[in-house]
């Protein structure tokens, strides 16, 4: 059975929390697109992670965690993390890395920032990972895939025309030092050495494992609204968000997903620019921010404070049709027990119109949002494990946004923890 989560909304879901409370009955974890712009934090007995581009499920013995195809493979990033969790005690998790998957290259890094430094006030708000250059090259068809580090002749003739016209760019557009094909050529190297053990014909091995009935679970990263065909274009990431991708990013084919948990959260965040229509500013985002999460809406990545919203059903909703959601797991719920009314957005008013409706970003820039008001609970819902348990008003809540979202919600989180959950 193969199993997808992914995200409804702008990303930072809690797609980490579910996808390594899942694993526990997975056999195998990918990841398959995004690469280390993004984190999940996760808490577990171990402590507390920020996981860029191992899957969440690398905390278990049992699992195998797979970068796919799909993925931005930052391969220094990739050892430092695998470091990072083995030096706090977690066993070293099995790895296997697509043969498909390309590598972000040190100057995918330095052209992002550069376009960044040179669109000042219009830039994007990238994370400045190399992602955006990343995927440009990948279909630009000037990527490296993880198989030519073992094609020495290619390697060397692919590095020099690449610094070619890399060089044209950093010389004339940026201003920057030029890249030097021989340093590249010895970074790649490094790199062929550290990934060799763990390269894998993922596919075939997917293969095997859905026909062997293994439990396989897609990891997405971000959420819907980040898609960049059916999200905020162009404030979008580079790679689909969305479950669909799970086949391609992974390798597999598209009638064995048969679950989506789509991951929305209770409130709303977003990173980077782009129309946020349920945003809140001031003291009232402050507090929100202060008390979201596990330690506040602070990027997991980057540090950087998120933006704050209220619940958006126009946005979810969307999200959750394109996800295909078979399963809505509501996350975060807790953090809004210290409000005494709870505004949801209900629909976006557009040049005097109301509609429900996610409009293209050109309308979406114009929306204002129409609230509908709901009573908070004031109370601590955290260690509640019975639905019915839940304050009346909490229910209310989680029972509005279903009946707006229309899908099930089967899971409600009410902390960061694994056993934080609630099934419905
Ligand atoms: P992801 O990228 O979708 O995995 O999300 P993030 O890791 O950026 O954000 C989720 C944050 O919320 C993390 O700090 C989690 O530990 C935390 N979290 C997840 N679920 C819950 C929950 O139900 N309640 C609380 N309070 N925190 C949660």
């Amino acid at each position: 059975m193969v199993k997808a989560v992914v995200g409804a909304n702008w990303g930072d879901e809690g797609k980490g929390k579910i996808t390594d409370m899942l694993a526990q009955e997975a056999d195998i974890i990918v990841r398959f697109q995004g690469g280390a712009n993004a984190g999940h934090t996760i808490v577990n007995d171990y402590g507390k992670f920020a996981l860029h581009t191992l899957p969440s499920g690398c905390f278990y013995n049992h699992t195998t965690s797979i970068i796919g195809n799909g993925v931005a493979l930052n391969i220094p990033i990739l050892f430092q993390e695998i470091k990072d969790i083995v030096d706090c005690g977690v066993p070293m998790p099995k790895i296997l890395v697509s043969d498909r998957a390309q590598m972000v290259m040190p100057y995918h890094v330095l052209f992002d920032r550069y376009e960044e430094e040179r669109l000042g006030g219009k830039s994007f708000g990238s994370t400045k990972s190399g992602i955006a250059p990343f995927y440009s090259d990948k279909y630009a068809k000037i990527g490296f895939q993880v198989s030519e580090l073992f094609d020495e002749e290619l390697l060397r003739e692919k590095v020099v025309r690449i610094c070619e016209t890399k060089n044209v760019l950093l010389e004339h557009l940026y201003h920057k030092p030029l890249l030097d094909p021989q340093k590249l050529l010895e970074t790649l190297h490094q790199y062929r050495e550290m990934v060799e053990p763990y390269v894998c014909d993922v596919f075939s091995y997917l293969w095997n494992a859905i026909r062997d009935g293994k439990n396989i679970l897609l990891e997405g990263q971000l959420g819907t609204l980040k898609d960049p065909d059916h999200g905020i274009y162009p404030m979008v990431t580079s790679s689909s968000t969305l479950a669909a991708y799970g086949a391609i990013g992974a390798g597999i084919p598209p009638y064995e997903i048969q679950k989506v948990i789509t991951v929305c959260k209770a409130y709303s965040s977003a990173v980077g620019a782009g129309a946020f229509v349920s945003e809140i500013f001031g003291g009232e985002a402050d507090e929100l921010r202060k008390r979201g999460g596990d330690g506040g809406e602070y990027g997991a990545t980057t540090g950087r404070p998120r933006r704050m919203g209220w619940f958006d059903c126009v946005a979810s909703r969307y999200g959750c049709r394109l996800q295909g959601a078979t399963d809505v797991a509501f996350t975060v719920l807790d953090v809004l027990g210290y409000l005494d009314e709870i505004p949801v957005c209900v629909g976006y008013e557009i040049d005097g119109e109301v509609t429900a409706e996610f409009p293209v970003t050109s309308k979406l820039e114009k929306a204002k949002p129409v609230y509908e008001v709901l009573p908070g609970w004031k109370e601590d819902i955290r260690g509640i494990r019975n639905y019915k348990d839940l304050p009346e008003n909490c229910r209310k809540y989680v029972e509005f946004v279903e009946s707006q979202i229309g899908f099930p919600i089967t899971m409600v989180s009410n902390g960061p923890g694994r056993k934080d959950i609630i099934y419905r």
